[in-house]
């Protein structure tokens, strides 16, 4: 269980990773997961999550899909999670579209036009808002919405976009991920076709998608959570929304985070616990426990030795790293910890 406690934005500073007796599956009645790098990348399941997904959710656990990428609409999450062998409805799945729709909903009148640069899963949850997506400056939007389009996205789509902001139309971004991976190497997300048209305007958006707070508020709306558990890969969005939301995370090692990246993060990316992969939620969590001047995990103590992190003793590699965040994080406070952890990670084959 979360050692902070807390809620909202009054989080005591975490300082290592948090234990927990039971199985995190049974002590969070809804894990609300990140896709890319978790659950699958390039396409495929990574190894484990099929599995590790499907006794969870036998087990009574609610399992939600909740991703910034507002391309593809809930259904074909859904159906492409379903095709995985991760049995998942369209209700399941929260993208960052829908979170953008309801804050642009808030904030124009009802049935408003609203200019689209993006793709269909916009145009679907702003239809599912009363909202009316159109194309272009010249038909009267009352905002304008900006979500990840795709490689088909036309060049002039932006040039509508800063047609309407320059008359003063509000701005809205689903998200602003800089990049989104793709099967070929790494292509420009969302964030870089927004910088487009910020540098043209000199505007700013609202943003709604991970960590900002729209989009756990869509996720805790839909899935009506009381004990959620965020599980991602990104210390940056992921975890992040996670501590913004004041919910505990799991951060999972499948994705974009290495060791070296989680030993150095400052404390609202720190996650509440860490595993390599999905089966970290069916099991409990070890605590780190501080003994003299290191930190004590499942066999292993971390320490301090001149500008260096060292691991002494042997055990599971998991149980290692933990007790490497317990004396990084320690050690860095509310800051970020510039010590070199290089060797001992790497006897953790990390
Ligand atoms: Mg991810």
């Amino acid at each position: 269980m979360s050692q902070t406690g807390s809620r909202g934005g009054s989080q005591a500073v975490r300082t290592r990773p948090a234990g927990s007796e039971r199985a995190l599956s049974e002590s969070y009645d809804t894990a609300l997961l990140d896709l890319d790098g978790v659950v699958y990348a390039g396409g495929k399941a990574i190894a484990h999550a099929v599995e590790s997904l499907e006794t969870a959710r036998s087990g009574g656990m609610h399992l939600a899909y909740v991703t910034n990428n507002a391309l593809r609409t809930p259904d074909a999450v859904a159906q492409h999670l379903t095709e995985l062998g991760i049995p998942t409805g369209p209700s399941d799945v929260i993208t960052s579209a829908q979170a953008v729709a309801r804050l642009v909903s808030e904030q124009v009148p009802p049935g408003a036009r609203v200019l689209v640069v993006g793709g269909e899963g916009l145009r679907v949850a702003l239809r599912e808002r009363g909202l009316e997506p159109v194309e272009s400056a010249e038909d009267g939007p009352a905002a304008v919405v900006q979500g990840y389009g795709g490689p088909e996205l036309a060049w002039g789509r932006f040039a509508e976009a800063c047609y309407a902001i320059a008359r003063g139309v509000p701005w809205f971004a689903s998200n602003t991920d800089l990049t989104i991976p793709s099967g070929r190497g790494i292509a420009p997300g969302n964030g870089a076709a927004v910088e487009v048209v910020r540098i043209a305007t000199g505007a700013e958006p609202q943003v709604a998608g991970k960590p900002l707070p729209p989009m756990h508020r869509e996720t805790i709306l839909r899935t009506g959570a009381e004990r959620a558990l965020v599980v991602g890969d990104r210390l940056d969005t992921d975890i992040e929304g996670a501590f913004n939301g004041g919910v505990d995370s799991l951060l999972v090692l499948t994705g974009v985070t290495d060791g070296a990246r989680l030993l150095a993060a400052r404390p609202e990316h720190r996650p509440t616990y860490v595993d390599a992969d999905l089966r970290g939620m069916l099991g409990g969590q070890p605590e780190v426990v501080e003994v003299g001047g290191g930190f004590f995990c499942g066999g292993w103590t971390a320490s301090v030795r001149g500008d260096a992190l060292v691991l002494e003793g042997e055990g599971a590699g998991m149980d290692g790293l933990r007790a490497l965040c317990g004396v990084a994080w320690a050690v860095a406070g509310d800051g970020v910890c510039g010590l070199d952890g290089g060797k001992a990670l790497a006897r953790l084959g990390l």
